[in-house]
Formats: structure tokens, sequence, C-alpha cells
């Protein structure tokens, strides 16, 4: 069969619509296909900030940075580990990403970028955060998708999910096999095919074969890990499946028990912390108000189930400033309803209640609490406001959760996904997701999946048919 199209763009995300862009204006045919009924994947539900050296609105604001300035401040962040072709190429083509973004209408306040607390400090201001976050991206692409469908420069098909990709006799990629909500499937042909179809996050399956942990995430949920799945037929090689950093602190949401995310405010950056946390042997594992969201992850890794009780007393409850993002009525509902969230009249029996040993708990109570009395904490912790003593006690189970995939498929830094082997699988690329956030290194850089999600689409669109 022919093929019919230049390129086959699976997956009308982050990563996959610049792709197709980019692609379409170099002259390609391009298929675009996504199982949603929308455009935009994991845009409609991120925060979306992203980090870029060198960007117009970074000079114009006076911040002095480079490429090279970002790489070694990635390297800092991360001890040396990751993918260090990707970081250079990230960091060498994002701020072009950002000032596309500017140029096609993104909006931001004057205080953007800036220096963002949500994981390690960059050395200078370099993440830029749009107020509604993806949502603003999708308003920038879509106008831009349209333009190009109207010229017939795409080809976007929605409700068309891959099932498979297809291979000649020899092994090369040759398109994919689809299937539509109607249960129609079809098969499309193409010179290139590359994989934007995001992580598989959302998947339990991939949790438990990949970590050997259960799913604490939040995720789109078509991040099933579909294109995992088929490229993994063809022999791909997956990377980054043995070790990862959590989120620090995430709850489950009692109205969408899918989802476990941050609702509380634990870290120091959001509230100084007056409660104590303790780990699943009912004993405190660090400074509570450590200020290096690096250390904290580290440390959260390394307990039992990558879990921790926030324990309280009434007074604190009462005296401090609020713990919880939810309003007091979900709160309340929490505590009333569902097992992660105890209230107990006394010490031990909240333990008991949270299936921790009490004679663990009361001793770290007792130990916290002589601590602050004298204002000498046995973890070094300086924010130590009140003791706690007063019943009934509170416990609210936080996790390590995720919002990225951690392991992704290999490929080679012209995107060609590789076979164990090393060598590369003929006509199939990848980008975004499901590269697996690992090619970052052991450590969460902040902004850093939109920013390349967007990046190596945009130079994987532009730079396809040459290659
Ligand atoms: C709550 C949250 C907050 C986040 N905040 C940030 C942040 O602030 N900064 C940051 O850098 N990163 C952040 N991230 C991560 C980042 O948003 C994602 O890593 C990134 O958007 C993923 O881009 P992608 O193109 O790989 O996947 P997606 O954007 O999810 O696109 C994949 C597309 O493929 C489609 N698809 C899936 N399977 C198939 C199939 N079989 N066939 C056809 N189509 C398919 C999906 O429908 C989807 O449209 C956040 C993530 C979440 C969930």
């Amino acid at each position: 069969m022919a093929p019919a199209y230049d390129v086959i763009v699976i997956g009308a995300g982050t990563a996959g619509i610049p792709t197709a862009l980019f692609a379409a204006a170099r002259g390609a045919t391009v298929l675009l296909i996504d199982a949603a009924d929308r455009i935009g994947g994991t845009l409609h539900l991120s925060s979306a900030s992203i980090s870029a050296a060198g960007a117009e609105r970074q000079r114009t604001r006076g911040i002095v940075d480079s490429a090279e300035r970002h790489f070694q401040d990635c390297l800092r962040i991360n001890h040396g580990t990751g993918d260090l072709g990707k970081l250079r190429l990230w960091t060498e083509n994002a701020a072009a990403t950002v000032d596309w973004l500017f140029e096609n209408g993104l909006a931001m306040g004057p205080d953007q970028p800036e220096l963002n607390w949500s994981h390690e400090y960059y050395d200078v201001a370099r993440t830029f955060t749009p107020p509604r976050g993806g949502l603003d991206c999708i308003d920038v692409l879509l106008p831009l998708l349209q333009a190009e469908i109207d010229r017939g420069r795409i080809d976007l098909r929605l409700n068309t999910r891959m099932r498979a990709l297809r291979t000649t006799p020899d092994g090369a990629v040759e398109g994919a096999l689809t299937i539509n909500v109607d249960g129609v499937e079809q098969v499309f042909v193409g010179r290139n095919t590359i994989l934007a179809c995001g992580g598989y996050n959302f998947s339990e399956t991939f949790w438990g074969v990949l970590h050997g942990r259960p799913r604490r995430t939040y995720a789109y949920p078509q991040s099933m890990g579909e294109g995992l799945t088929a490229a993994r037929r063809l022999g791909a090689y997956v990377n980054y499946t043995d070790d990862f950093l959590p989120t620090f602190g995430g709850t489950v949401d009692i109205d969408n028990p899918n989802t476990y995310w941050v609702h509380t405010r634990v870290g120091p950056a959001r509230r100084a912390p007056w409660e104590i946390s303790l780990n699943l042997n009912g004993t405190r594992f660090m400074a509570e108000d450590n200020p290096s969201p690096d250390a904290r992850e580290r440390a959260l890794a390394a307990q039992p189930d990558m879990a921790f009780w926030s324990v309280y007393d009434s007074a604190i409850q009462r005296d401090a400033p609020p713990l919880f993002l939810w309003p007091r009525e979900k709160i309340e509902r929490a505590f009333a309803s569902h097992a992660d969230f105890r209230v107990a009249n006394s010490v031990e029996e909240l333990a008991t209640a949270c299936g921790l040993p009490p004679g663990a708990v009361a001793l770290s109570v007792a130990r916290y609490n002589a601590g602050q009395a004298v204002g000498s904490d046995e973890f070094g912790r300086k924010h130590m406001p009140a003791p706690l003593v007063e019943g009934p006690f509170f416990a609210v189970k936080h996790y390590g959760c995720c919002v990225v995939s951690p392991a992704g498929v290999a490929t080679d830094d012209n995107f060609r996904v590789l076979r164990e082997d090393g060598e590369p699988i003929p006509n199939l690329y990848a980008a975004g997701e499901i590269l697996g956030m690992g090619i970052f290194g052991y450590a969460f850089l902040g902004g850093a999946m939109v920013s390349s999600a967007m990046t190596f689409g945009r130079l994987l669109g532009d730079r396809i048919l040459a290659w």
C-alpha cells in the first residue's frame, strides 16, 4: 500500500500538536489522530509550568541566563543523572518554544518567569506558568491547528485510537492500526510514525508491572501506556523503570478516589508545618520544615510504601493556618468517611486507627514534644510552634504521588525509538511523556515536561522530513 501521509502523529496533546504543526509547515502531509474526542491531552489538567533559558520575555525583564547555565543547573539539581543528550537538546531549544508560544498569543502576568517553588529551585527565574495552566496553551495551539486543517495540511481524526503499529515484513514501521468509537478498524499508512500518545500514569497495570506499586497519580484518563505497549511489541527498550522520585505528600481525593494529588499544605513553601510526619513504622523521618523539595522527595522515597501520616492535635487544628486546601465541609466528610483521615481521643487510639504501632507513635510524639519544649529537635526542625498534647488527635495519610510517568521508551537524539540492542526501529519516533521523566534524571526539574514535550515535538516536526 502506498503511504498516504508523510507523517502519522499518534496523540494530539502537548507534544503531538507542535509535532504536527511543524511537520505541516515544512510541507509534510500529516495525519494526527487522538483517542479522545478533543485535542489537548494532559494540558487539560496540567499547571503547564514551562522552563526555558534565554527567552525574549526573560531578557526583557533583565534576567541574565543562557542554555548552558540552564544545562549546568539541571545537572546540579539531578546530581549528574539523566540523559545528557536530551537535556542539552531541551535546554538549547526551549527558549524558542516559549518565544513561539508568546508570539502566538500566550498571555502571562509581568511576574513571569519566576522562581517556582514546587520543585527544587533553579538558580535564576526561568519558569513560566500561564494563569490557567495548560488550558491557556490549548487556547494558543487550537487556532494554529485549525488553520493547518483548513489549509488541508493536517488531517485530524479524533475518537481514533491506535491499537497497534503496522510493520513491513522486514520490521519497518509503516503506519498504525486504529479503531474508532463505533468499533470500526482502519489502517493508516505513512512514511514516518511518531508516538506522542503520552505516558501510562492512569494505568494500574503499568504501575504494577513496571514499578511493583499501586498507582497513586493524578493523570489524564487516556494516559494508559498504549504507545509503550505498541512499541514494546516491536522490541522497544523501556528505560527508567527502577527508580523514581515521588511528588511529596499527596492524599486521596475523596470525591474522586482514582486521584491522588496535593490537597494539603504539607510543604513549607505553602505553609510552615505545625504537624509531625510519621512513617508506617510510627516514626519521624525528616525535619518537616526542610525547605528542599528534592531532600523531602528523597526522604519520602525511602519510607515504607512511600507513605506517611501527618499527625496533629486539637490546638493545632484550632490555631494553625489551614492545613487543607479543601473547604471545611469536605474535610469533615473525609474524616467521617475515609480510612486515610482519622481522629481519636488519645495518641495511642489514633495510632491503632491508623494501623500504626501505638508504642512507636506515642514515643515519637513524646520525643517531638520534649524537643519542642527546649527548641532542639532531633531532626533539626526549626519551626515548632506547639507540642501535640490536646485531644482529640488527628492524622491524615499522605503518599508519594506522581503526575508524570517515570519510565519511557529509549530514543536516540533524533527521537528514533531504540530496541534493546540499541538499534533504531525503522520509521518509528517518539516525543513527550512517552520518553519518561527519567530522561531528566533522579530529580524533578521544574517545568521540564511540558517544555520538553513541546520542544521535542517542534524539533521532530521541523526535521523529520530531512531525517
Ligand atoms: C495535574 C498535572 C500537573 C502537571 N503540571 C506540570 C507542570 O506544571 N509542568 C510540567 O512541565 N509538567 C507538568 N505536568 C506533566 C505534563 O503536563 C505532561 O507530562 C505532558 O503534558 C504530557 O504531554 P504528552 O504530549 O506526552 O501527553 P498528552 O498531552 O497527554 O498527549 C497524549 C495524547 O495522546 C492521546 N492518546 C493516548 N493514547 C492514545 C492512543 N492509543 N491512540 C491515539 N491517541 C492516544 C491522548 O488522548 C492525548 O491527547 C503535569 C501533569 C499533571 C497531570
